[in-house]
């Protein structure tokens, strides 16, 4: 049964957070009768990621890869399901999207959370304690009694030590609601990913007002595309999940880093509507661009001027110099961090947690932990390290959904088989995993 937790003994399953992730195990869990859950949302209103929900900035992800379908495909709850109920089934189809606007999926994540009986928004989780019997949950003024936990809290702003003083600087997360008007400005951009992509093509559109430079710095060698080739995309499948977390630990980081470009690359519609803003203002119109581009380039400074400004010194590994942009607004488009959760900070020594503080996660998402067996805590968007690259994307969320699901309800009620073409990713011979949990 999903109850209000507030009339609720012990719930069967309480999540913290309600992201897609979280969501998706919430969709999976409000059908079922048998199980008391209830989903913790510390914003009043339900919203994903708003600070860069930017005008025709595209879904990454098929939108078949919604919260559900690949698990339950007749959930109520699935983006076919969000498409019917508002009478545009038709119109979606003829429509003929290869990408859908990334607005649309998260007002079809809205629909969802409005429909959802065991989410509830405005309740923060400040703190998780352990009763020897089941964790209890305070928010303000509140507390909830949980058998499991279902952690999916995002990822942190990652803001380089370069920069002085976090508020001077706007990272992308923040963008809508601080970019406010740019006239006259010389902006600086950090980053070269889809964000800051995004980013610089949203300033020279002069919706914000007319900018007076916009310099994009990169660490890559150039503007790099996502790379969404089929055989990439088996690293987004359950089976090549599966065969990575069976590796050896020590060999799991450098193979990630070496997928970079599957997950952390720029759309090529994005890409290629840069290219021609760049080539009318440069070639066609004569103008001459507001955008210089500084690829290869590693910021390792920024300092104050005289006049208020800001100065970055930035290292350039193509031919070995230096550069310097002076700038009134730099914006950080320098993605995020995985950490753990103030709110489970009472909890931390009982948690087996690796040498870089990262939690040692099971095939099923779960924590190993020192408490009871019968109480799991199941972790989203934290297994890059053990899981790999698939995990913070939202490919296989209803999957992920799933496997969490069936580990709590101690049987397989929800599809989490994958059938496999025959790519061997690994040899009978290779290196075992010695730690089956890293
Ligand atoms: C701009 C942007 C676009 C993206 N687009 C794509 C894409 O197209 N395709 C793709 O595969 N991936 C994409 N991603 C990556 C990924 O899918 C998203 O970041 C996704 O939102 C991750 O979901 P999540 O549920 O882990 O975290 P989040 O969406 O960050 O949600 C976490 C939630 O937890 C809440 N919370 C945190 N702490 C607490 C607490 N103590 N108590 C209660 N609530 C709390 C937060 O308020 C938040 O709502 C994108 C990422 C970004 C930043």
């Amino acid at each position: 049964m999903n109850v209000s937790a507030m009339d609720s003994p012990c719930l069967d399953v309480a999540g913290i957070g309600a992201g897609p992730f979280n969501l998706s195990v919430a969709a999976l869990l409000a059908p079922l009768v048998e199980v008391r859950s209830a989903f913790f949302e510390r914003r009043p209103r339900f919203a994903w990621h708003p600070g860069m929900m930017l005008p025709g900035a595209k879904l990454q992800t098929s939108f078949l890869k919604d919260l559900v379908t690949a698990a339950d495909p007749t959930s109520a709850y699935s983006f076919l399901a969000y498409l019917v109920a508002h009478g545009r089934f038709y119109r979606f189809l003829n429509a003929e999207f290869g990408a859908i606007e990334r607005r649309e999926f998260a007002d079809y994540l809205q629909w969802v959370a409005g429909r959802l009986p065991n989410l509830l928004l405005g309740h923060e989780v400040r703190e998780v304690q352990f009763d020897g019997d089941g964790f209890v949950l305070h928010g303000d003024g509140q507390r909830h009694r949980a058998r499991n936990l279902v952690v999916a809290t995002g990822a942190t702003p990652y803001v380089p030590e370069w920069a002085p003083a976090r508020l001077m600087c706007l990272h992308t997360h923040q963008y809508l609601e601080r970019i406010g008007n740019v006239d006259g400005l010389r902006i600086a951009v950090v980053g070269g990913g889809q964000s800051g992509a995004e980013v610089v093509l949203d300033l020279l559109s002069g919706t914000r007002g007319q900018a007076a430079a916009i310099t994009w710095l990169s660490r890559r060698q150039t503007f790099e595309a996502l790379d969404e080739t089929a055989f990439i995309n088996e690293f987004f499948t359950p089976h090549y999940v599966d065969a990575f977390h069976r590796l050896h630990p020590g060999r799991k980081a450098a193979i990630v880093a070496r997928q970079k470009l599957a997950s952390d690359g720029i759309s090529r519609d994005t890409l290629t509507q840069l290219y021609q803003t760049l080539y009318m203002d440069s070639m066609v119109r004569g103008e001459g661009s507001l955008l210089r581009l500084l690829p290869h380039r590693d910021v390792h400074a920024m300092e104050a001027d005289s006049a208020g400004a800001w100065r970055l010194t930035a290292h350039n590994g193509f031919d070995g110099g230096h550069d310097v942009v002076d700038a009134d607004l730099v914006i950080l488009a320098t993605g995020y961090l995985t950490r753990l959760p103030d709110c489970l900070a009472p909890l931390h020594d009982r948690l087996d947690l690796d040498a870089d503080g990262r939690y040692r996660l099971q095939r099923d998402f779960s924590v190993q932990w020192d408490g009871p067996a019968a109480n799991g805590i199941y972790v989203q968007n934290a297994g890059r390290h053990s899981h790999g690259i698939a995990e913070p994307q939202l490919s296989l969320a209803a999957w992920r959904g799933a496997v969490i699901a069936n580990a709590i309800l101690g049987h397989a009620r929800y599809a989490t088989g994958d059938a496999a073409l025959p790519i061997e990713w690994a040899s009978g011979s290779g290196e075992a995993a010695i730690d089956k949990a890293a």
